[in-house]
Protein backbone atom coordinates (compact mmCIF):
# COMPACT_ATOMS: atom_id res chain seq x y z
CA UNK A 1 0.00 0.00 0.00
CA UNK A 2 1.02 3.61 -0.96
CA UNK A 3 -0.01 6.94 0.23
CA UNK A 4 -1.69 8.65 -2.47
CA UNK A 5 1.37 11.85 -1.69
CA UNK A 6 3.64 9.64 -2.57
CA UNK A 7 3.21 8.11 -5.63
CA UNK A 8 -0.72 8.46 -6.97
CA UNK A 9 -2.76 7.66 -10.22
CA UNK A 10 -5.34 9.45 -12.03
CA UNK A 11 -6.92 5.88 -12.95
CA UNK A 12 -7.86 2.92 -10.40
CA UNK A 13 -10.04 -0.08 -10.67
CA UNK A 14 -11.76 0.69 -7.92
CA UNK A 15 -12.60 3.67 -5.28
CA UNK A 16 -13.42 3.69 -2.37
CA UNK A 17 -15.16 6.54 -0.81
CA UNK A 18 -14.36 6.73 3.03
CA UNK A 19 -12.46 4.60 4.83
CA UNK A 20 -14.14 4.11 7.90
CA UNK A 21 -15.57 0.61 8.94
CA UNK A 22 -17.46 -0.41 5.95
CA UNK A 23 -14.77 1.28 3.12
CA UNK A 24 -12.10 -0.83 5.35
CA UNK A 25 -13.56 -3.73 5.32
CA UNK A 26 -14.63 -3.68 2.09
CA UNK A 27 -10.79 -3.52 0.94
CA UNK A 28 -9.64 -6.04 3.84
CA UNK A 29 -12.41 -8.48 2.02
CA UNK A 30 -11.06 -7.37 -1.63
CA UNK A 31 -7.42 -8.23 -0.53
CA UNK A 32 -8.34 -11.81 0.58
CA UNK A 33 -10.13 -12.22 -2.70
CA UNK A 34 -9.67 -13.81 -6.57
CA UNK A 35 -9.76 -9.83 -7.40
CA UNK A 36 -6.74 -8.44 -4.79
CA UNK A 37 -4.77 -7.43 -8.20
CA UNK A 38 -6.58 -4.62 -8.50
CA UNK A 39 -5.68 -1.11 -8.22
CA UNK A 40 -7.63 0.37 -5.30
CA UNK A 41 -7.70 3.56 -3.64
CA UNK A 42 -9.07 4.26 -0.59
CA UNK A 43 -10.11 8.71 0.28
CA UNK A 44 -10.63 9.37 4.35
CA UNK A 45 -10.70 12.89 5.48
CA UNK A 46 -8.99 11.69 8.85
CA UNK A 47 -6.02 9.53 9.82
CA UNK A 48 -7.84 6.54 11.07
CA UNK A 49 -5.41 6.30 14.07
CA UNK A 50 -7.65 7.48 16.98
CA UNK A 51 -10.39 5.32 18.82
CA UNK A 52 -13.38 6.84 17.55
CA UNK A 53 -15.88 4.03 18.26
CA UNK A 54 -16.23 0.96 20.30
CA UNK A 55 -17.69 -1.89 18.46
CA UNK A 56 -19.86 -4.49 20.33
CA UNK A 57 -21.35 -7.73 18.69
CA UNK A 58 -21.83 -11.02 19.10
CA UNK A 59 -20.67 -14.15 16.84
CA UNK A 60 -21.17 -17.91 17.25
CA UNK A 61 -18.06 -19.05 15.79
CA UNK A 62 -14.49 -17.91 15.40
CA UNK A 63 -14.40 -14.17 14.13
CA UNK A 64 -12.46 -13.07 10.74
CA UNK A 65 -11.22 -10.36 14.05
CA UNK A 66 -10.81 -12.25 16.53
CA UNK A 67 -6.91 -11.41 16.93
CA UNK A 68 -7.89 -7.81 17.61
CA UNK A 69 -11.04 -8.30 20.10
CA UNK A 70 -10.36 -6.46 23.12
CA UNK A 71 -13.04 -8.39 25.64
CA UNK A 72 -14.99 -11.51 25.24
CA UNK A 73 -18.25 -12.41 27.16
CA UNK A 74 -20.51 -15.54 27.50
CA UNK A 75 -23.07 -13.49 29.28
CA UNK A 76 -24.72 -10.41 29.63
CA UNK A 77 -26.39 -8.67 32.44
CA UNK A 78 -29.99 -7.87 31.47
CA UNK A 79 -32.41 -5.08 34.13
CA UNK A 80 -35.69 -4.79 33.00
CA UNK A 81 -38.96 -4.71 34.25
CA UNK A 82 -41.70 -7.32 36.20
CA UNK A 83 -38.19 -7.63 38.31
CA UNK A 84 -36.64 -9.11 35.97
CA UNK A 85 -32.76 -8.57 37.27
CA UNK A 86 -30.16 -11.35 35.84
CA UNK A 87 -26.70 -12.34 34.60
CA UNK A 88 -27.94 -14.02 30.98
CA UNK A 89 -26.00 -17.02 29.84
CA UNK A 90 -25.59 -16.51 25.68
CA UNK A 91 -24.98 -20.41 25.04
CA UNK A 92 -23.65 -20.44 21.65
CA UNK A 93 -22.92 -17.06 20.99
CA UNK A 94 -19.91 -14.55 22.41
CA UNK A 95 -20.58 -10.80 23.12
CA UNK A 96 -17.12 -9.16 21.69
CA UNK A 97 -16.12 -5.71 21.89
CA UNK A 98 -13.05 -4.10 19.35
CA UNK A 99 -11.86 -1.18 19.41
CA UNK A 100 -11.87 0.80 16.92
CA UNK A 101 -8.55 2.19 16.58
CA UNK A 102 -7.27 -1.36 17.14
CA UNK A 103 -9.35 -2.12 13.87
CA UNK A 104 -7.97 0.30 11.82
CA UNK A 105 -4.62 -0.36 12.83
CA UNK A 106 -5.14 -4.26 11.77
CA UNK A 107 -6.81 -3.56 8.37
CA UNK A 108 -4.36 -1.12 7.21
CA UNK A 109 -1.39 -3.59 8.54
CA UNK A 110 -2.84 -6.15 5.54
CA UNK A 111 -3.57 -4.15 3.22
CA UNK A 112 -0.14 -2.05 3.56
CA UNK A 113 1.37 -5.51 2.02
CA UNK A 114 -0.61 -4.99 -1.23
CA UNK A 115 1.23 -2.44 -3.72
CA UNK A 116 -1.84 -2.10 -5.83
CA UNK A 117 -3.63 -0.02 -2.79
CA UNK A 118 -3.18 3.32 -2.07
CA UNK A 119 -4.42 5.16 0.28
CA UNK A 120 -5.29 9.35 -0.10
CA UNK A 121 -6.06 11.83 2.90
CA UNK A 122 -8.49 14.32 1.32
CA UNK A 123 -12.32 15.10 1.63
CA UNK A 124 -14.50 13.57 -1.12
CA UNK A 125 -16.31 16.47 -2.85
CA UNK A 126 -18.58 14.99 -5.70
CA UNK A 127 -18.48 11.79 -8.08
CA UNK A 128 -18.89 12.62 -12.16
CA UNK A 129 -20.12 9.94 -14.57
CA UNK A 130 -17.67 9.91 -17.47
CA UNK A 131 -19.04 8.80 -20.44
CA UNK A 132 -17.55 5.56 -20.48
CA UNK A 133 -18.39 3.42 -17.35
CA UNK A 134 -15.57 5.34 -15.52
CA UNK A 135 -16.52 7.51 -12.58
CA UNK A 136 -14.57 10.51 -11.37
CA UNK A 137 -13.94 10.90 -8.07
CA UNK A 138 -13.81 14.70 -6.77
CA UNK A 139 -11.60 15.28 -3.67
CA UNK A 140 -9.90 18.41 -2.19
CA UNK A 141 -6.56 16.79 -3.61
CA UNK A 142 -7.69 16.83 -7.18
CA UNK A 143 -9.18 14.25 -9.47
CA UNK A 144 -9.60 10.32 -9.54
CA UNK A 145 -10.85 8.23 -11.31
CA UNK A 146 -12.05 4.59 -11.40
CA UNK A 147 -12.63 2.70 -14.32
CA UNK A 148 -14.94 -0.31 -12.72
CA UNK A 149 -16.88 0.89 -9.72
CA UNK A 150 -17.00 3.70 -6.88
CA UNK A 151 -17.80 2.52 -3.50
CA UNK A 152 -19.07 5.53 -1.23
CA UNK A 153 -19.62 5.60 2.22
CA UNK A 154 -19.36 9.69 2.61
CA UNK A 155 -22.82 9.77 2.11
CA UNK A 156 -25.47 10.49 5.05
CA UNK A 157 -28.87 10.76 4.29
CA UNK A 158 -30.87 13.13 6.07
CA UNK A 159 -33.75 10.92 7.17
CA UNK A 160 -35.98 13.74 7.13
CA UNK A 161 -38.94 12.00 4.93
CA UNK A 162 -42.32 11.85 7.27
CA UNK A 163 -43.63 8.99 5.45
CA UNK A 164 -41.39 6.74 7.18
CA UNK A 165 -40.15 5.76 10.96
CA UNK A 166 -37.49 8.03 11.78
CA UNK A 167 -35.66 7.33 14.83
CA UNK A 168 -31.98 8.09 16.12
CA UNK A 169 -29.50 5.78 18.71
CA UNK A 170 -27.90 8.64 20.37
CA UNK A 171 -25.35 8.17 23.12
CA UNK A 172 -22.77 9.34 24.96
CA UNK A 173 -19.76 7.15 27.33
CA UNK A 174 -17.05 7.57 29.30
CA UNK A 175 -14.01 4.83 29.76
CA UNK A 176 -13.68 5.29 33.60
CA UNK A 177 -10.80 4.36 35.73
CA UNK A 178 -11.85 4.30 39.33
CA UNK A 179 -9.53 3.59 42.06
CA UNK A 180 -11.26 0.73 44.05
CA UNK A 181 -12.65 -1.97 41.92
CA UNK A 182 -15.97 -1.53 40.99
CA UNK A 183 -17.01 -4.08 37.98
CA UNK A 184 -16.27 -7.53 37.02
CA UNK A 185 -14.35 -7.43 33.72
CA UNK A 186 -16.42 -11.04 33.08
CA UNK A 187 -19.91 -9.77 33.10
CA UNK A 188 -21.21 -6.52 30.64
CA UNK A 189 -24.01 -5.30 31.05
CA UNK A 190 -26.09 -4.78 28.00
CA UNK A 191 -29.51 -3.38 28.75
CA UNK A 192 -29.92 -1.51 32.28
CA UNK A 193 -33.26 -0.18 32.04
CA UNK A 194 -33.28 0.96 35.85
CA UNK A 195 -32.97 4.55 34.40
CA UNK A 196 -35.76 7.67 33.74
CA UNK A 197 -37.34 6.48 30.33
CA UNK A 198 -39.41 9.90 29.86
CA UNK A 199 -41.28 7.58 27.72
CA UNK A 200 -38.55 6.72 25.73
CA UNK A 201 -36.29 3.71 25.11
CA UNK A 202 -33.43 4.71 27.72
CA UNK A 203 -30.46 2.49 29.37
CA UNK A 204 -27.37 2.29 30.15
CA UNK A 205 -24.83 -0.54 29.03
CA UNK A 206 -21.15 -1.22 31.04
CA UNK A 207 -18.16 -2.97 29.06
CA UNK A 208 -15.69 -3.70 31.70
CA UNK A 209 -12.22 -3.81 30.42
CA UNK A 210 -10.93 -4.46 34.08
CA UNK A 211 -11.91 -4.27 37.85
CA UNK A 212 -11.89 -1.03 37.89
CA UNK A 213 -12.00 0.58 34.08
CA UNK A 214 -15.02 -0.01 31.63
CA UNK A 215 -16.99 2.24 29.07
CA UNK A 216 -20.22 3.60 30.77
CA UNK A 217 -22.80 4.64 28.13
CA UNK A 218 -25.78 6.17 28.52
CA UNK A 219 -28.08 5.68 25.35
CA UNK A 220 -31.31 6.89 23.97
CA UNK A 221 -33.65 5.71 20.96
CA UNK A 222 -36.10 9.22 20.39
CA UNK A 223 -36.64 11.24 17.94
CA UNK A 224 -35.19 13.67 19.26
CA UNK A 225 -31.68 14.82 20.46
CA UNK A 226 -30.17 16.11 24.37
CA UNK A 227 -28.37 19.19 25.32
CA UNK A 228 -25.14 17.36 26.02
CA UNK A 229 -25.05 18.26 30.02
CA UNK A 230 -27.72 15.94 30.30
CA UNK A 231 -26.32 13.09 28.84
CA UNK A 232 -23.13 13.44 31.20
CA UNK A 233 -25.71 14.27 34.15
CA UNK A 234 -27.25 10.81 33.27
CA UNK A 235 -24.18 9.03 33.26
CA UNK A 236 -22.38 10.64 37.01
CA UNK A 237 -26.14 9.70 38.24
CA UNK A 238 -26.03 6.06 36.99
CA UNK A 239 -22.21 5.62 38.28
CA UNK A 240 -23.25 7.13 41.59
CA UNK A 241 -26.89 4.93 41.70
CA UNK A 242 -26.36 1.62 40.60
CA UNK A 243 -22.03 1.35 40.12
CA UNK A 244 -21.47 3.54 43.50
CA UNK A 245 -18.78 4.77 42.74
CA UNK A 246 -18.26 8.59 43.24
CA UNK A 247 -14.37 8.63 42.47
CA UNK A 248 -13.32 8.27 38.66
CA UNK A 249 -11.48 9.26 35.79
CA UNK A 250 -12.73 10.08 32.66
CA UNK A 251 -10.16 8.24 30.17
CA UNK A 252 -11.95 8.85 26.71
CA UNK A 253 -15.23 9.99 25.45
CA UNK A 254 -17.09 8.84 23.14
CA UNK A 255 -20.44 10.26 21.58
CA UNK A 256 -22.60 8.69 18.54
CA UNK A 257 -26.00 9.37 16.90
CA UNK A 258 -27.18 6.51 14.59
CA UNK A 259 -30.34 6.50 12.38
CA UNK A 260 -32.79 4.04 12.82
CA UNK A 261 -35.11 4.51 10.11
CA UNK A 262 -37.40 2.43 7.82
CA UNK A 263 -36.81 4.94 4.96
CA UNK A 264 -35.82 3.30 1.79
CA UNK A 265 -31.85 3.00 0.35
CA UNK A 266 -30.65 3.39 -2.84
CA UNK A 267 -27.48 0.73 -2.58
CA UNK A 268 -26.77 2.34 -6.58
CA UNK A 269 -28.09 5.99 -6.70
CA UNK A 270 -26.37 6.12 -10.25
CA UNK A 271 -24.77 4.24 -12.68
CA UNK A 272 -21.22 3.19 -11.51
CA UNK A 273 -21.65 4.31 -8.07
CA UNK A 274 -22.85 2.00 -4.57
CA UNK A 275 -23.37 2.96 -1.60
CA UNK A 276 -22.09 0.68 1.95
CA UNK A 277 -22.11 0.89 5.42
CA UNK A 278 -24.70 3.89 6.59
CA UNK A 279 -24.71 5.11 3.68
CA UNK A 280 -25.58 1.78 2.13
CA UNK A 281 -28.34 1.26 4.78
CA UNK A 282 -26.43 -1.60 6.56
CA UNK A 283 -27.66 -0.50 9.93
CA UNK A 284 -30.29 -2.45 11.58
CA UNK A 285 -33.93 0.06 11.59
CA UNK A 286 -34.89 -1.62 15.12
CA UNK A 287 -31.34 -2.13 17.28
CA UNK A 288 -29.00 0.51 15.31
CA UNK A 289 -25.94 -2.16 15.51
CA UNK A 290 -24.31 -2.65 12.17
CA UNK A 291 -20.91 -3.91 12.50
CA UNK A 292 -21.99 -7.87 11.86
CA UNK A 293 -24.06 -6.83 9.09
CA UNK A 294 -21.37 -4.45 7.38
CA UNK A 295 -18.99 -7.57 7.39
CA UNK A 296 -21.84 -9.83 5.72
CA UNK A 297 -22.90 -7.54 3.22
CA UNK A 298 -19.66 -6.59 2.06
CA UNK A 299 -18.34 -10.60 2.28
CA UNK A 300 -21.02 -11.16 -0.66
CA UNK A 301 -20.23 -7.88 -2.16
CA UNK A 302 -17.12 -9.05 -3.43
CA UNK A 303 -18.06 -13.08 -3.75
CA UNK A 304 -20.95 -10.95 -6.21
CA UNK A 305 -18.13 -8.75 -8.19
CA UNK A 306 -15.72 -11.80 -8.16
CA UNK A 307 -18.39 -13.49 -9.98
CA UNK A 308 -18.55 -11.44 -12.59
CA UNK A 309 -14.54 -10.57 -12.75
CA UNK A 310 -14.59 -7.54 -10.80
CA UNK A 311 -16.41 -5.88 -14.03
CA UNK A 312 -18.09 -3.03 -12.78
CA UNK A 313 -20.50 -3.11 -15.56
CA UNK A 314 -21.33 -6.63 -15.38
CA UNK A 315 -22.10 -6.25 -11.60
CA UNK A 316 -24.88 -3.61 -11.89
CA UNK A 317 -26.47 -5.45 -14.23
CA UNK A 318 -26.83 -7.93 -11.91
CA UNK A 319 -27.94 -5.42 -9.09
CA UNK A 320 -30.52 -3.92 -10.94
CA UNK A 321 -32.92 -3.84 -7.72
CA UNK A 322 -29.72 -1.55 -6.06
CA UNK A 323 -31.16 1.08 -8.29
CA UNK A 324 -34.48 1.58 -6.81
CA UNK A 325 -35.51 2.57 -3.12
CA UNK A 326 -37.41 -0.44 -1.58
CA UNK A 327 -40.08 0.14 1.05
CA UNK A 328 -41.67 -2.96 -0.50
CA UNK A 329 -39.10 -4.86 1.68
CA UNK A 330 -38.86 -7.65 3.10
CA UNK A 331 -40.32 -9.89 6.36
CA UNK A 332 -37.40 -8.71 8.36
CA UNK A 333 -37.40 -5.27 6.73
CA UNK A 334 -41.54 -5.62 8.02
CA UNK A 335 -40.36 -6.61 11.45
CA UNK A 336 -38.15 -3.55 11.89
CA UNK A 337 -40.67 -1.39 10.82
CA UNK A 338 -43.12 -2.63 13.62
CA UNK A 339 -40.97 -2.20 15.92
CA UNK A 340 -40.12 1.27 15.38
CA UNK A 341 -43.74 2.13 15.18
CA UNK A 342 -44.35 1.08 18.73
CA UNK A 343 -41.21 2.48 19.82
CA UNK A 344 -42.34 5.84 18.12
CA UNK A 345 -46.27 6.23 18.91
CA UNK A 346 -45.35 4.99 22.33
CA UNK A 347 -47.85 2.34 22.02
CA UNK A 348 -46.33 0.08 24.69
CA UNK A 349 -43.08 0.99 26.95
CA UNK A 350 -40.09 -0.19 25.37
CA UNK A 351 -38.36 -1.54 28.33
CA UNK A 352 -40.72 -3.51 29.20
CA UNK A 353 -40.68 -5.21 25.24
CA UNK A 354 -36.96 -5.89 25.44
CA UNK A 355 -37.56 -7.39 29.12
CA UNK A 356 -40.26 -9.87 27.19
CA UNK A 357 -37.71 -10.61 24.37
CA UNK A 358 -35.05 -11.16 27.27
CA UNK A 359 -37.24 -12.85 29.64
CA UNK A 360 -39.65 -14.99 27.65
CA UNK A 361 -36.53 -16.29 25.11
CA UNK A 362 -33.63 -17.89 25.51
CA UNK A 363 -31.52 -14.96 25.49
CA UNK A 364 -29.51 -17.02 22.79
CA UNK A 365 -32.00 -17.02 20.71
CA UNK A 366 -32.87 -12.94 20.70
CA UNK A 367 -29.32 -12.33 19.43
CA UNK A 368 -30.29 -14.65 16.45
CA UNK A 369 -33.15 -12.90 15.98
CA UNK A 370 -31.27 -9.73 15.98
CA UNK A 371 -28.79 -11.43 13.58
CA UNK A 372 -31.90 -11.68 11.28
CA UNK A 373 -31.09 -15.74 11.62
CA UNK A 374 -34.01 -17.16 12.73
CA UNK A 375 -36.91 -18.62 10.72
CA UNK A 376 -40.35 -17.89 10.04
CA UNK A 377 -41.36 -19.84 12.42
CA UNK A 378 -38.81 -18.91 15.90
CA UNK A 379 -39.91 -15.29 14.36
CA UNK A 380 -43.66 -15.51 14.99
CA UNK A 381 -42.77 -17.73 18.26
CA UNK A 382 -40.92 -14.63 19.38
CA UNK A 383 -43.42 -12.11 18.76
CA UNK A 384 -45.91 -14.02 20.20
CA UNK A 385 -43.95 -13.25 23.61
CA UNK A 386 -44.18 -9.65 23.30
CA UNK A 387 -47.57 -7.48 24.15
CA UNK A 388 -49.83 -8.13 21.43
CA UNK A 389 -52.17 -5.29 20.86
CA UNK A 390 -49.50 -2.85 20.48
CA UNK A 391 -48.07 -4.63 17.60
CA UNK A 392 -50.71 -5.58 15.97
CA UNK A 393 -52.00 -2.12 15.55
CA UNK A 394 -48.56 -0.95 14.44
CA UNK A 395 -48.36 -3.77 11.87
CA UNK A 396 -51.57 -2.42 10.52
CA UNK A 397 -50.11 1.39 10.39
CA UNK A 398 -46.91 -0.02 8.38
CA UNK A 399 -49.29 -2.75 6.57
CA UNK A 400 -51.53 0.75 5.19
CA UNK A 401 -48.07 2.73 5.04
CA UNK A 402 -47.19 0.09 2.55
CA UNK A 403 -50.27 0.09 0.39
CA UNK A 404 -50.10 3.58 0.23
CA UNK A 405 -46.33 3.87 -0.96
CA UNK A 406 -47.47 1.50 -3.71
CA UNK A 407 -49.86 3.38 -4.89
CA UNK A 408 -48.38 6.57 -4.64
C1 LIG B 1 -19.55 5.91 18.59
C2 LIG B 1 -20.22 4.79 17.85
C3 LIG B 1 -20.27 3.53 18.39
C4 LIG B 1 -20.90 2.47 17.70
N1 LIG B 1 -20.94 1.24 18.26
C5 LIG B 1 -21.50 0.22 17.58
C6 LIG B 1 -21.51 -1.09 18.13
O1 LIG B 1 -21.11 -1.29 19.28
N2 LIG B 1 -21.99 -2.11 17.38
C7 LIG B 1 -22.48 -1.92 16.11
O2 LIG B 1 -22.88 -2.88 15.46
N3 LIG B 1 -22.53 -0.67 15.59
C8 LIG B 1 -22.05 0.39 16.28
N4 LIG B 1 -22.06 1.63 15.73
C9 LIG B 1 -22.73 1.81 14.43
C10 LIG B 1 -21.83 1.50 13.22
O3 LIG B 1 -21.21 0.25 13.38
C11 LIG B 1 -20.76 2.55 13.00
O4 LIG B 1 -21.37 3.81 12.83
C12 LIG B 1 -19.88 2.25 11.80
O5 LIG B 1 -18.70 2.98 11.96
C13 LIG B 1 -20.54 2.61 10.48
O6 LIG B 1 -19.64 2.34 9.42
P1 LIG B 1 -19.52 3.29 8.16
O7 LIG B 1 -18.37 2.82 7.36
O8 LIG B 1 -20.83 3.46 7.53
O9 LIG B 1 -19.16 4.72 8.77
P2 LIG B 1 -17.76 5.19 9.38
O10 LIG B 1 -17.11 4.10 10.11
O11 LIG B 1 -18.09 6.44 10.14
O12 LIG B 1 -16.90 5.53 8.10
C14 LIG B 1 -17.17 6.62 7.25
C15 LIG B 1 -15.81 7.23 6.89
O13 LIG B 1 -16.01 8.20 5.89
C16 LIG B 1 -15.15 9.30 6.16
N5 LIG B 1 -15.77 10.46 5.51
C17 LIG B 1 -17.01 10.98 5.74
N6 LIG B 1 -17.23 12.00 4.89
C18 LIG B 1 -16.12 12.13 4.13
C19 LIG B 1 -15.76 12.99 3.06
N7 LIG B 1 -16.59 13.91 2.58
N8 LIG B 1 -14.54 12.83 2.51
C20 LIG B 1 -13.68 11.87 2.95
N9 LIG B 1 -13.97 11.01 3.94
C21 LIG B 1 -15.18 11.15 4.52
C22 LIG B 1 -15.10 9.39 7.68
O14 LIG B 1 -13.90 10.02 8.09
C23 LIG B 1 -15.15 7.91 8.07
O15 LIG B 1 -13.85 7.38 8.25
C24 LIG B 1 -21.47 2.71 16.42
C25 LIG B 1 -21.45 3.99 15.90
C26 LIG B 1 -20.86 5.02 16.60
C27 LIG B 1 -20.89 6.42 16.01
Amino acid sequence: MSTASETYSSKYDYIIAGGGLAGLSLAYYLNESGLRNAKILIIDQSVKKENDKTWCFWEAESGKFDQIIQQKWKGVWFHGTREFNRFLPIDEYAYKLIRSENFYQFVLQKLSQNPNITLLQAGVLSFQKLSNQSTEVYTTKGYFEASELVFDSTFRSPYTDTRYNQMLQHFKGWVIETTEPAFDETQPTMFDFRIEQREECRFVYVLPYSKTKALVEYTIFSDNLLPEEEYEKALESYLKTHVKVDKYRIEEVENGVIPMSDEPHIRMPSSGIVRIGTSGGFVKASTGYSFTRTQRFLQKLVSDLEAVGGNGKAFEQSHQTWKKAIYISDWKGFLDSILLDVMLQKRHSSKDIFTCLFSKNRPAQILKFLDEDTSLFEDLAIMNTVPIIPFIKSAFVVIFKKIKYIFR
